[in-house]
Parts: structure tokens; C-alpha cells; sequence
């Protein structure tokens, strides 16, 4: 057996530092290192030699083509793809590719969704290179990370806010660090390692489901004799199909420098997660981004096809990914992990109240940033966290908070009693094994998880409003402490203040519980429970004072964000709509006919060969399934006439309340007949794969 050299193959298709060092002269290796670091403009005399030697980079791997890959507002990414070749005298052409080339370029992107932000006679925006993130060689093709702005400097993208959200936290958490004397950090960063789940099924079950090819999940389907009842699948041995699968993902995202880390079976049949090594939040979106295209790539090879969609199966738990988020120095600190020293854990404090802080003050806009379509099936179903936003900490966490508000002092295991700014923490387990699984956001030890995320989404909104909330916590505690005289005493009466104003947002217990509903109203907490309730606080006062004064959005790519998200979820219910339409009327109908013709010829053929046998039961069943094909009848029209009407709605909103209200109950109610239908007709006739057929396809 050949064996695979991860190390060598690690990066191989990335033009990362260690190559950067090799293939550039030193000055300009020194200079770009600068510009990265430094977060400042790359020069064009610079961007000449570096796109030079990428250019050589590339092409001696193999690639022909490159293009600015870069993460529009549609959630997935976008490529343009143009050849290296220039045309040279005599019919010869050479490989070029030139400094502005590599920093800017132009894609006629006029169909990317803009919410009106470009207007159409510049309909034109630019795409600028992100030095922070390497380029990297994908299929024959050099990738050049970018962010894609309008001519007037709008972020028509998900990059560039995040981009943004990371200085806005920098900077508020450097004035932090300065107040506790510490000086050699130049940077804070804040961190992400994303589990992603997915499901695999057999390609041949995919192409036989209309609804999943149009809509990535099946908008019918009974469900199977066996589901996840025996939870058997969780971290089950892994088949030998989708075991090379996983190898063959792995060696892909390893070569595009990915840190793929972990796999394992879920809870669904069919369902199984990846996790990656944490880095950098911009980075950890690009490779989000790049697993998720991976996922799906490697799958076609394997003859399978890989689900991303959040609910994709009904009554069997649906996708999701756990944002995995702290906070690091570049001195290699991270910020959420408790300190070996007293006044390290005073400053951990002061951070993990900024956070418990940010959560409360903008828990709304927290549900916000996980809202979509595909996602309104999981939150608040049993499987994953409620709509409501609250704070898991484990208890001894708790009590730390808890003893602090009071003025009491924590007694740790040694009886250590002292004061805020010498106070000595109790050793927090990093992963503690009952840790709750319902909670939205759990500390981890030294990080907080993020749950509510859906699998399909890319994870840069999320990680926006997270930077973005902690920084405004943090500068408001900066503006607070800075100048103080007695920056201890300041220090403790500002955390006691602060945990008491917001320790309604701290919940320890089981999130999937009813009694949490109630209590969570009591506490005053919000529970938008759909997209549709949800979204218009991203347009808040509150919200837009909040991205303006950090620097992360403008008023107006905010107003533009809004109508593409409200937009995008009206269209995807007419999409299901649309589609299951046209299920019932070419194929559903059709079966429930020959069903019911089958058992009509069953009857008369008993008749006539012996009038003394009874057809009772035929005859029974040859009731119910033309009843329930009147109501099948009567269901699409309703449905049909719903999605006919929408056309009087002109205003985003209020077509996308309209399909919450009427074409998603319209929807649930055509499905609940035609799954009814499918466990009376045979499965000779019934046009599609079961559930149990798709769910167990891959063997
Ligand atoms: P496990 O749950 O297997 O114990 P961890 O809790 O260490 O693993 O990590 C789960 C996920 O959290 C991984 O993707 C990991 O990379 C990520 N992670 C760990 N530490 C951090 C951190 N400081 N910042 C962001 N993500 C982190
Ligand atoms: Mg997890």
C-alpha cells in the first residue's frame, strides 16, 4: 500500500508563507509580510513581482487558468475564469499574469444580488485580492482570494464586513489589553473552527427526486420504519464507501490547506460531521467555503451526492454547524481561556463579561445572523437550539459570576480569598463530557460554541454580529476604565454591574424543555421564532447604530443586506412551491390514478369470478385512497391559486411574510396528503425513492 504523506501534501496547493519566502526576493517577501500584517494597500511595483512569482508558482502545478474567487451576497462563491495566456508575435503565446491583475479585477457581476446597491448603468463592481488569505490552485485554476465591492465602495460581499468586524475587534480589544499593561500585543484576532454536517446518500436515489435537485431538500416523503430511534449512527464504525470518501475529502482539503481534523457518524442515518482545526476568522470562512464545495465535489466522484441543506429529510435531524469563536492575541493568547495568574483572570474576566454583555444586548441580532429558510425547519425542533439566545457557562462559571456579583469572594479548592484583581479561578474543564448540547451558546473551556448556525450558510454573518457585539461590549468597557485612578476598583464595580444587568442571558439548563419558553419570557428574553420575525431587526435603529459606529456596515449595504435576505427567502419558498406542484401533478397524481385503478379492476375481477367472496377490504381502501385524492386535488389548488396571488404584493417584506403565512401552511398541508398517500400505494407505483430507501443508499 502507498502511504500518504500528509505533511508533503498539507498546503501543496497553496501559496502560502513558506512558499512566499522561497520564491520571493527577500525585500519584497519583507515588504508583502508589511502589507499583511499591517492590514495596508499593496503597491503596485510590489504586486508585480509577487503576482510573478505566483503566476510561475501556478503554472508549474499544473494550472492554466486564475480568477478572483470571492464570496458574493448569495452565500455560495463565485469564480470568473481567465487563462494566463497572452498572444506574442509570430501565433506563440506566453503565460502572463501582472500585478493589477492580481490586486484587482472586474468581473461583470451585474446578476450577483446587490439589493439595489449598483445601480445598472454601473452595474460593474471590483473584486480586490485579500492579502490576509492565501491564493490557492483549484481544479487547473489559481484562486485569489478577494473582496467584491462596488465602484463606490460599497462590500457587495460577505468578506469585506467580516474584514471589517475583525479590525472593529481589534481595536476595541487593544485598548483592553493596554489597560492591564500589556504592550507586546499587536494584534487580536478572533478565531473559528466550524463543524460541518452533511449528509450522504447514493446519486442514483438524488436523480430520482426532483425536489432535492431543485431544492436541496425532499418537500415529500413518509417516514421510514427505521429512523435515528436507535441512535445507532452516532458515531457508528463508518462504512467502507463513505470511510474513502472521507479519506479522498480529506487529502483534497489538505492540499488546499485546509485543517481537516475530525469525522464522524451523526445522529441521522446518512448524516456525518466534519471539524476542522480552528484559525483565523477570515480564513476559516474561505475553507468553510471550500469544504462545503469540496463536500460536494468528491462526492460526484464516489457516485454519491452530498446534502448541505439544513433540514433535508423531515422528522430525522436535520444540519447544522457549531461555530466554534474565541479570541487570540498574536502573541498566541487566547483571551476566553481562563489565566495562570491572577491578573491573567482578571482580564479573562473582563472579556468574558464583554461577551456575556454583547450576547444579551444583541441577542435578536444573534438569531438574525442564523436565519434563513432552510434553517427556520431546525431552531426550536427538539434537535437543535431554540430561537430563544441564551448563555450556557457550566456551573462552576457560574458560580465565579455569581459570587462576583455578590461581592462575596470565590472560594476555590485551595480557599483562596482575594479580590478581583488578584483573583485566582477554579481549574475549568475544557471539555466537560455532560456540556449541554441544547444550549445556542456554550462555553467550551476556553471558547464559546455557537449552535444555532445552519449547515448550508456560510459562516460569515454569524461571526460579523459576533465581532462586532463583542467589540462595541469591549469599548464601552474601555471608555469606562481608561484613566481611572484606581483601575482595580473600577475594574470590580464595573464587572459586578455588568454581570447583574445581564446574567438573565445565563441559562445552564435544558433548552429544549417548554418550561424554558416561559422562563425565557420571564426573563424578558426574545423569541423570534421564523426568518420572517426575525429579519427586520437587522434593520433596527439599534442594529444600525451598532455596525455604522464600529465601521463594519453603512446604512445603505445594510438596507441592500436586508432586501437580498428577505428576498432570497421568498424565493426559495416559491422554488418548493413551484416544485412540489409539479411533483403532484406530473408523477403524484398519476400514482394515486393507477392505484386506485388497480384496486377498481381488483374489485370488479373478484366480482366476476365469484360474487359470493367479499371485496370489503378492496373496497375500503379504494375509499380512502379517492378521498384522499379529492384532497390532494383540492390542496394543489389551493396552492396554486396562494402562489398566484403573490404577484399583488410588491414590497420584499411583504411578500415574504405572505409566503410564511399562507404558502409554507399551504405546503405543509399538500405534504401531509401526499405522505399519507405514499404508505397506502405500493412502492411499485409510487414515483420516488422512500425515505428508508434513500436514507440507507449508501451501503
Ligand atoms: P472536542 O470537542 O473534540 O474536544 P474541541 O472542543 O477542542 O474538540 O474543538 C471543537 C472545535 O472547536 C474544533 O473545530 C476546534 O478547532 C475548535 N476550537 C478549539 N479551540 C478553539 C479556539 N480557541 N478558537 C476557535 N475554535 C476553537
Ligand atoms: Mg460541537
Amino acid at each position: 500500500m502507498m502511504t500518504m504523506k500528509v505533511p508533503e501534501l498539507f498546503g501543496s496547493m497553496v501559496f502560502n508563507d513558506e512558499v512566499m519566502k522561497e520564491r520571493l526576493p527577500k525585500d519584497i517577501y519583507k515588504a508583502l509580510h508589511k502589507t499583511m500584517d499591517e492590514g495596508l494597500h499593496l503597491q503596485l511595483d510590489l504586486a508585480n513581482v509577487v503576482a510573478a512569482a505566483m503566476k510561475d508558482w501556478a503554472v508549474e502545478k499544473g494550472a492554466t487558468h486564475y480568477t478572483h474567487w470571492f464570496q458574493p451576497m448569495t452565500g455560495v462563491t463565485a469564480e470568473k475564469h481567465d487563462s494566463f495566456i497572452s498572444p506574442e508575435p509570430g501565433g506563440k503565446v506566453i503565460m502572463e499574469f501582472s500585478g493589477k491583475e492580481l490586486v484587482k479585477g472586474e468581473p461583470d457581476a451585474s446578476s450577483f444580488p446587490s439589493g439595489g446597491l449598483r445601480a445598472t448603468f454601473e452595474a460593474r463592481g471590483y473584486t480586490a485580492w485579500d492579502p490576509t488569505a492565501y491564493a490557492f490552485i483549484k481544479d487547473d485554476t489559481l484562486c485569489i482570494p478577494t473582496a467584491f465591492c462596488s465602484y463606490s465602495g460599497e462590500a457587495l460581499d460577505k468578506k469585506t464586513p467580516l474584514l471589517r468586524s475583525m479590525q472593529a475587534l481589534d481595536k476595541q480589544a487593544m485598548r483592553v489589553l493596554r489597560l492591564f499593561g500589556n504592550e507586546d500585543v499587536k494584534r487580536v484576532n478572533t478565531t473559528v473552527g466550524p463543524e460541518q454536517e452533511y449528509f450522504l446518500i447514493d446519486e442514483k436515489m438524488y436523480e430520482k427526486r426532483p425536489d432535492l435537485i431543485y431544492t436541496g431538500r425532499t418537500l415529500f416523503g413518509a417516514k421510514p420504519p427505521k429512523g435515528q430511534e436507535l441512535e445507532d449512527h452516532y458515531f457508528g464504525t463508518i462504512n467502507p464507501r463513505v470511510s474513502a470518501y472521507m479519506k479522498d475529502l480529506d487529502e483534497e482539503l489538505w492540499k488546499l490547506g485546509v485543517y481537516a481534523k475530525t469525522k464522524h457518524n451523526e445522529v441521522a442515518p446518512a448524516q456525518h460531521e466534519l471539524a476542522p482545526v480552528f484559525t483565523t476568522t477570515n480564513i476559516a470562512t474561505d475553507h468553510n467555503q471550500l469544504t462545503m464545495e469540496m463536500m460536494k465535489t468528491v462526492a460526484k466522484r464516489h457516485g454519491m451526492t452530498c446534502l448541505l441543506h439544513e433540514k433535508p429529510f423531515e422528522g430525522i435531524n436535520g444540519s447544522g454547524k457549531h461555530n466554534n469563536w474565541s479570541i487570540s492575541t498574536d502573541t498566541g493568547v487566547n483571551l476566553l481561556e481562563p489565566g495562570a495568574t491572577p491578573s491573567q483572570n482578571a482580564q479573562f474576566l473582563l472579556f468574558m463579561t464583554a461577551v456575556i454583555k454583547a450576547v444579551d444586548d444583541y441577542q435578536e441580532l444573534l438569531r438574525v445572523s442564523v436565519a434563513s429558510a432552510g434553517n427556520d425547519h431546525r431552531l426550536g425542533a427538539n434537535e437543535a437550539p431554540p430561537a430563544i439566545i441564551s448563555i450556557f457557562l457550566g456551573d462552576e462559571m457560574t458560580e465565579v459570576l455569581e459570587s462576583i456579583e455578590k461581592g462575596l469572594d470565590y472560594h476555590d479548592k485551595e480557599k483562596t480569598l482575594m479580590s478581583i484583581g488578584a483573583i485566582v479561578l477554579p481549574h475549568i474543564p475544557k471539555d466537560t463530557t455532560d456540556r449541554n448540547r441544547t444550549s445556542p451558546f456554550a462555553f467550551t473551556g476556553n471558547k464559546f460554541e455557537f449552535r444555532s448556525l445552519g449547515s448550508a450558510a456560510s459562516i460569515s454573518g454569524p461571526n460579523v454580529v459576533l465581532n462586532t457585539i463583542v467589540a462595541e461590549s469591549l469599548r464601552q468597557f474601555a471608555d469606562e476604565l481608561e484613566g481611572v485612578e484606581d483601575f482595580d476598583q473600577a475594574l470590580t464595580e464595573l464587572l459586578r454591574r455588568e454581570i447583574k444587568a445581564h446574567k438573565r442571558i445565563i441559562f445552564n439548563g435544558n433548552g429544549y424543555g417548554e418550561e424554558w419558553i416561559e422562563e425565557a419570557k420571564r426573563r424578558g428574553l426574545s423569541n423570534l421564532s421564523s426568518t420572517v420575525d426575525a429579519l427586520p431587526v437587522f434593520v433596527s435603529k439599534k442594529s444600525v447604530d451598532l455596525f455604522t459606529a464600529n465601521g463594519v456596515y453603512t446604512e445603505s449595504e445594510m438596507m441592500a443586506r436586508y432586501d437580498i435576505l428577505l428576498e432570497n427567502y421568498y424565493k426559495t419558498l416559491n422554488i418548493e412551491a413551484l416544485t412540489m406542484i409539479s411533483m403532484v401533478k406530473n408523477d403524484i397524481m398519476g400514482a394515486a390514478c393507477s392505484y386506485q385503478r388497480s384496486l377498481a379492476e381488483t374489485i370488479s375481477a373478484k366480482k366476476a369470478a365469484l360474487t359470493s367472496i367479499s371485496s370489503e377490504t378492496e373496497e375500503a381502501m379504494l375509499v380512502k385512497a379517492s378521498d384522499l385524492t379529492s384532497a390532494l386535488a383540492s390542496s394543489l389548488k389551493k396552492l396554486e391559486e396562494d402562489v398566484e396571488k403573490e404577484s399583488v404584493y410588491a414590497d420584499v417584506y411583504d411578500l415574504a411574510k405572505y409566503n410564511r403565512d399562507v404558502i409554507f401552511e399551504d405546503m405543509g398541508k399538500l405534504r401531509e396528503v401526499v405522505d399519507e398517500l405514499e404508505t397506502l400505494v405500493p412502492g411499485r407505483i409510487w414515483p420516488y425513492p422512500t425515505y428508508g430507501e434513500i436514507l440507507y443508499s449508501v451501503r
